[in-house]
């Protein structure tokens, strides 16, 4: 069966002040001996891949030529899901960033950093580029075939509303955008806005949890259906790439701190580009897809936990005693038990890590 491949690129052109990812800025000359090495290690991998997600990091700072001799080294299925993460401010001038070169690989799904469709906020987040050249971006990228474009949207942004909220969200689904990811913002230790917490004028925690139900509700209304807890899509747009993961099926991931789960085995390279680059083959991490991870992945989604699914992956069914716990849950609307399906409610992926924990432990 065919698997998922992710390739991570760990360069960004600036450090924006909430993220913690590792990413570093990079020099033509990196660029090109980052290139190599993902190469390298794509050679002699004997898989055939139907998703292949380069993400970051800001892929696009790598350049489409670069995503492209990438793309020859792997072995990619002709129907295959292949997305590519871009910055806007990479992409949005004429000229820059070839989203036709993209094309004619294969690339058929492009992800922007939009994170918000208001200005202020934008800049507020560290991003360069404003709403004007995210349109030009995306608008580029369907010139070049690629329509099939997902929008990143941030929640709990400085001084945002739910007006704002609802504008940034207006924005998404005016661009022609198949796909919605919006995720609350956790301001990590040690990052420029953990530091400046308490003078950013950060929604609280029950402002955040408002403004997420509220999103979920705008986006619906616009025909997208939610499909896990932080992503929405219209019918037969959901990304297959992230699906794997939520499914607990097989993918690859090359590149520094790029995780791996195949044949049962689950593995990663050291969050070190220096090692990637000198060829350190990836660190074992241990057997992987027991029922625990199995059901704690498929509870991320809408659809839930299934028995059926269960039992045909498993050869058993979902123990009594989840379901037992399953049942207290939902008399306070944290979960719905339908048909044999468990699937927490919108007010259950608020506490999603609490409610999950709960049942499988
Ligand atoms: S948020 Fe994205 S673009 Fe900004 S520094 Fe982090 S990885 Fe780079």
């Amino acid at each position: 069966m065919a698997k998922g491949l992710y390739i991570h690129i760990p360069f960004c052109g600036s450090k924006c002040p909430y993220c913690d990812f590792f990413s570093i800025r990079p020099t033509d000359e990196l660029i090109e001996k980052y290139t190599l090495s993902v190469c390298k290690a794509l050679k002699n991998v004997p898989y055939e891949f139907d998703t292949v997600y380069f993400g970051g990091g800001t892929p696009s700072q790598l350049g489409a030529d670069n995503i492209c001799r990438i793309l020859e080294e792997a072995r990619v299925e002709a129907k295959a899901e292949i997305t590519v993460e871009c910055n806007p401010s990479d992409c949005c001038e004429e000229n820059s960033f070839d989203f036709s070169a993209l094309s004619k690989s294969g690339v058929n799904r492009i992800s922007l950093g939009l994170q918000s469709g208001i200005d202020t906020e934008r800049k507020a987040l560290g991003r360069r580029a404003g709403v004007k050249e995210a349109e030009a971006a995306i608008n580029r990228a369907k010139k070049a075939g690629i329509d099939n474009i997902t929008l990143d949207l941030m929640l709990g942004v400085p001084g945002q509303t739910a007006d704002t909220l609802k504008e940034s969200v207006n924005f998404c689904v005016s661009s022609g955008a198949k796909h919605i990811s919006a995720y609350i913002l956790k301001t990590e230790e040690g990052t420029y806005y953990y530091k400046n917490r308490d003078k950013l004028n950060l929604p609280d925690e029950d402002a955040c949890a408002d403004l997420y139900l509220e999103c979920c509700e705008l986006i619906e209304r616009s025909g997208m259906r939610q499909y896990e807890i932080s992503n929405f899509a219209y019918p037969g747009f959901e990304s297959r790439h992230n699906l794997k993961y939520w499914h607990c099926e097989e993918y690859l991931g090359i590149g520094p701190a790029a995780h791996s789960f195949i044949d049962g085995k689950r593995f990663y390279y050291p969050r070190d580009i220096d090692s990637f680059m000198n060829g350190c083959a990836p660190v074992n991490d241990g057997d992987g897809g027991d029922f625990e991870e199995y059901a704690m992945l498929a509870l991320r989604l809408t659809e839930g936990l299934s028995d059926k699914k269960t039992r045909e992956r498993y050869g058993f069914g979902i123990p009594k005693k989840i379901f037992d716990r399953a049942e207290k849950l939902t008399d306070i609307g944290l979960l719905n038990i339908d048909s044999g399906r468990i699937y927490l409610t919108k007010k259950g992926f608020l506490v999603s890590n609490s409610v999950i924990t709960e049942l499988l432990t």
